[in-house]
């Protein structure tokens, strides 16, 4: 007997809740929240829709829809500039860079 069922249930993403939340599983490029619908279609029309009850995580990369646990963690933020990098000059009380010896404004000994 040679017949394939050509329907199947399907989510689809509703709405974007928040945006980078997390990473993709599958390809660990950015994720987001979204809220979706469960559709279920028969022969490639959809017959009926309803709303998911959670968010799920959405990899708009490789369109991989998974719950918020099997996300990786954020990436991590991007590293400030550390203020241990730079001193200020006892003398004209200006920013110098950490490793200079001497004040580039007023010459002054670091
Ligand atoms: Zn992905
Ligand atoms: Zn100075």
């Amino acid at each position: 007997m040679f017949f394939f069922f050509a329907g199947g249930l399907e989510q689809q993403v509703r709405q974007v809740v928040k945006s980078g939340v997390g990473r993709c599983m599958n390809c660990t490029s950015t994720v987001d929240l979204v809220q979706y619908d469960k559709v279920l279609k028969l022969f490639f029309v959809p017959v009926w829709r309803w709303p998911g009850k959670d968010t799920l995580l959405y990899c708009d990369n490789c369109k991989l829809m998974f719950p918020q646990s099997h996300s990786l963690p954020p990436p991590p933020p991007p590293p400030t500039t550390a203020f241990s990098d730079s001193l200020r000059c006892r003398f004209c009380d200006r920013t110098v860079e950490a490793d200079f010896k001497f004040c580039p404004f007023c010459g002054s000994d670091l």
